[in-house]
């Protein structure tokens, strides 16, 4: 019997950048998925779901995506595009253990992804870099799965470093990890509100992020710098101004941010995590009055060094960067005055900054 263990990630800036060809900053939390199996000797896949309560079983030799099991897709889909590879893999029995959410974006798929490979790596007894498994993942996912996502979530789990941010530049492909000073902790906070929206708006960001490009003459707004942004500001619509606005300040934050944890100024990087919420919220409408609430009101607490909402927005959770000797007096005020002021319940995890897949 072998086992293998992948974390779930949180972003911590670079809000909407992937698409864009940017660079983005995150970390790997100390909650993950864990699986332990072994081969079957045979053709035979047979997996088993501790969370849901499920099993399926498949063959190596007719692997499908299936629609009644979709969690199942995510292991299949890994054995299926390594064995698209070429990679000498064969059946093997697989039990998901995890203390992840699922899809509360804490990427409980990825985790998933990289768990199943990290356990064919050890079952097969192959040595796949860790950018070469985040890459298979995700065209698991894309492909396999259906589900058009980044790189960023299967990087985050494959490459995660204790105490450590990882940076992912979405164009080049390359990742790196810079170390947080010592005594920092994050508080991810779910605002407990369903996702209001209908969904829609993240496919109407891409195309105006794609639409603001086009008009300032750049292959993407990776490549437009803020001094170019504001020469240029007169001639766009208001719209496409704050879109860019948005993601130009972004890359800029991720860089500078970076630079202010090499200098181990931790205080200047929660400064620029206030400073993505306050563009999500004016600049790319992409915030809510309750993952507002859940900022300002962390603002004001003892031990917080910055706050912003974490993913695609619209709903979903917000990350702060906390001193841990008051991390939990942080994450129950947090969650009361929360109640107080909106009337909904919040989900607060504190989560160190952890190591990634093994
Ligand atoms: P997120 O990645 O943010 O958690 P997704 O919707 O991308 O959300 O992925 C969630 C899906 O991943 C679940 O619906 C399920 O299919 C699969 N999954 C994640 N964790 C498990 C688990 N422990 N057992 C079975 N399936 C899981
Ligand atoms: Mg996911």
């Amino acid at each position: 019997m072998q086992t293998s263990y992948a974390p779930g990630r949180v972003e911590l800036l670079g809000n909407h950048t992937d698409y864009n060809e940017g660079v983005v900053l995150s970390a790997a939390i100390d909650r993950g998925v864990t699986l332990s199996g072994e081969r079957t000797g045979s053709s035979r896949v047979t997996l088993c779901s501790t969370t849901l309560e499920s099993t399926f079983e498949a063959s190596t030799a007719s692997l499908a995506p299936n629609k009644e099991h979709e969690w199942a897709n995510y292991l299949l889909g890994v054995l299926d595009v390594f064995q698209k590879a070429g990679l000498p893999v064969g059946g093997f029995s697989a039990e998901i253990k995890s203390d992840l959410p699922l899809g509360a974006g804490l990427s409980s798929s990825a985790a998933l992804e990289v768990s199943t490979a990290m356990l064919l790596q050890k079952l097969f007894g192959l040595s796949l870099d860790r950018l070469t498994i985040a890459k298979l993942c995700r065209r698991a996912e894309n492909e396999f799965v259906g589900v058009n996502c980044g790189l960023l979530d299967q990087v985050s789990s494959a490459f995660g470093k204790a105490g450590h941010a990882i940076f992912l530049d979405c164009r080049n492909e390359t990742v790196e990890t810079t170390p947080f000073p010592d005594g920092v902790e994050l508080l991810i906070t779910q605002c407990g509100v369903p996702h209001r929206l209908s969904g829609g708006e993240y496919n109407e960001r891409r195309l105006q992020c794609f639409d603001a490009a086009a008009r300032l003459g750049a292959k993407a707004l990776r490549d437009v710098t803020s001094a170019q942004l504001e020469a240029a500001k007169a001639m766009l619509p208001t719209l496409s101004y704050k879109r860019a606005a948005h993601v130009v300040g972004e890359n800029e934050r991720v860089l500078q941010g970076i630079e202010f944890l090499r200098n181990g100024n931790v205080r200047a990087f929660g400064a620029l995590m206030f400073a993505s919420h306050e563009s999500s919220r004016h600049n790319f409408e992409n915030s809510t009055p309750e993952l507002d609430a859940l900022v300002e009101i962390a603002r004001d607490l003892p031990g917080v060094l910055g706050s912003r909402l974490t993913g695609g927005g619209f709903g979903g959770a917000t990350v702060t960067l906390l001193e841990r000797d008051k991390a939990h007096a942080v994450a129950e005020t947090l969650v009361a005055k929360y109640r107080e002021q909106t009337g909904h319940v919040a989900h607060a995890h504190l989560c160190e900054i952890a190591d990634g897949a093994h």
